[in-house]
């Protein structure tokens, strides 16, 4: 596979980046308030409710080639899952504000989303404009913040503020490739542009309260280089090196590090087939300090992880089966690369067990990494909840199988799992 290519899923796979753990201290500052997915939304509902630490949310379709992007959230307290649209008139079809919907990110109890616009390009494009929005979860209000000719990709987000960057269109394909990086203010719609990027896309793993963590290949293209900036992408410090440019994972970070995984390419060179299929599923994981200065020597917790999330100090993960179990879905041959096992170790990589079996295929179609597939957990009065994503028997892009609309909910304390589905 190309490093082009390899970029590209990376690009796809920012939009993806989410970190839903939080730690106890700031679940505990919610008290008891009300779970339930109905109540949390109507207007009495006190100023201090985040949504965001009480719900996974996900797309509807649930791929990242789907085409029913419109937002769900999922309570694994009360077990319910619901369409973001709080409108009780609203059939969320044609008529809703989020049936355009084409990404979106939630900070505190706000929804961005992007949205295709009923108007079109002017040049030979003949695609949707963009129209950047936000959605007030506890006030139901959604509000038009910017709408731009070219393609806009959510980065992350951090407090009140959303990062994003738009590709200026480029006709002739010959010259540069110019991102213009923005923030926008939830609260007071404001959006300042903060930077350009050229040729290279601004990856962002994480924003912490002064820092935004970043990665992007070196001027060789050979290794990863992890750095650091202030909020305004100013004041560039390198943190750590990856002596590789194959980092296929989506990263994730928690309890002060950057976790991500990486193939041995040495391997792959040398196999074809069904060998190669396999060895790009065996990825190691890793993880470097945030705080490190310098080239932090990344750290190998683990081997053969498809996905993984870490949790303060726990991670949860899937491995890969030494002889993956053979699925049919309308007669088209795949395979359980993970057996629909979820397992948990220590941060460091010791004390690893599992933590239960399902009858599930989370480890998708491409089965490597998470390519855009739901794995996140949220730590709820001191619970951990994992929310998975899963495959199903349906059309999906030119497969006979793809991610399910529903959403499976482990409870990590006890193991116990269950399906939540949005009600029809
Ligand atoms: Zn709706």
């Amino acid at each position: 596979m190309s490093k082009k290519i390899i970029l590209c899923i990376l690009i796809i796979l920012t939009i993806f980046l989410v970190s839903s753990c939080k730690d106890d201290t700031e679940q505990e500052k919610n008290g008891n308030i009300n779970t339930d997915a109905d109540k949390s939304t109507n207007n009495n509902t006190p100023k201090e409710v985040i949504m965001e630490d009480w719900y996974f949310f996900r797309t509807y379709d649930g791929g990242i080639y789907g085409n029913d992007k419109r937002p769900v959230k999922i309570n694994p307290v009360s077990e319910k899952a619901a369409f973001v649209c709080a409108d009780s008139l609203c059939m969320h079809e044609e008529d809703c504000p989020f049936f355009e919907c084409m990404d979106s990110y939630v900070i505190d109890n706000y929804v961005f989303y992007v949205k295709a616009s009923p108007r079109r390009f002017e040049d030979t494009r003949g695609a949707a404009s963009r129209d950047l929005c936000v959605y007030d979860m506890l006030n139901n209000s959604i509000r038009l913040l910017a709408e731009y000719e070219d393609q806009l990709y959510i980065l992350s987000g951090t407090g009140n503020y959303l990062y994003y960057c738009i590709e200026e269109y480029n006709e002739s394909y010959s010259s540069s490739i110019k991102y213009l990086i923005y923030r926008a203010n939830a609260k007071t719609g404001n959006i300042m542009q903060i930077g350009e990027y050229i040729d290279i896309y601004p990856n962002i793993y994480t924003i912490t309260n002064d820092k935004i963590y970043w990665w992007k290949p070196d001027v060789d293209n050979e290794n990863i280089i992890y750095y650091t900036t202030d909020l305004d992408i100013k004041n560039e410090t390198t943190i750590g090196l990856h002596e590789n440019n194959t980092v296929f994972m989506l990263g994730k970070h928690d309890n002060g590090y950057i976790y991500y995984t990486d193939w041995d390419s040495e391997k792959l060179n040398q196999l074809s087939g069904y060998e190669y299929d396999y060895a790009w599923r065996n990825q190691k994981l890793y993880r470097i300090p945030l705080n490190s200065s310098g080239k932090a020597e990344p750290e190998i917790i683990t081997e053969s992880i498809i996905n993984f999330v870490p949790c303060g100090d726990k991670i949860y993960y899937t491995v890969l089966e030494e002889t993956p179990e053979v699925v049919k879905y309308n007669g088209v041959q795949t395979y359980n690369w993970s057996g629909g096992k979820i397992y948990v170790m220590d941060s460091d990589g010791t004390d690893q067990k599992l933590l239960c079996e399902t009858e599930y295929v989370f480890s998708d179609i491409f089965g490597y990494a998470s390519l855009g597939r739901m794995m996140e957990v949220k730590t709820i009065n001191g619970v951990d909840y994992l929310g998975l994503s899963f495959y199903i028997a349906r059309e999906y892009m030119f497969l006979n199988y793809g991610p399910s609309p529903d959403t499976l909910i482990i409870n990590a304390s006890t193991g116990e799992y269950t399906v939540v589905s949005v009600p029809e």
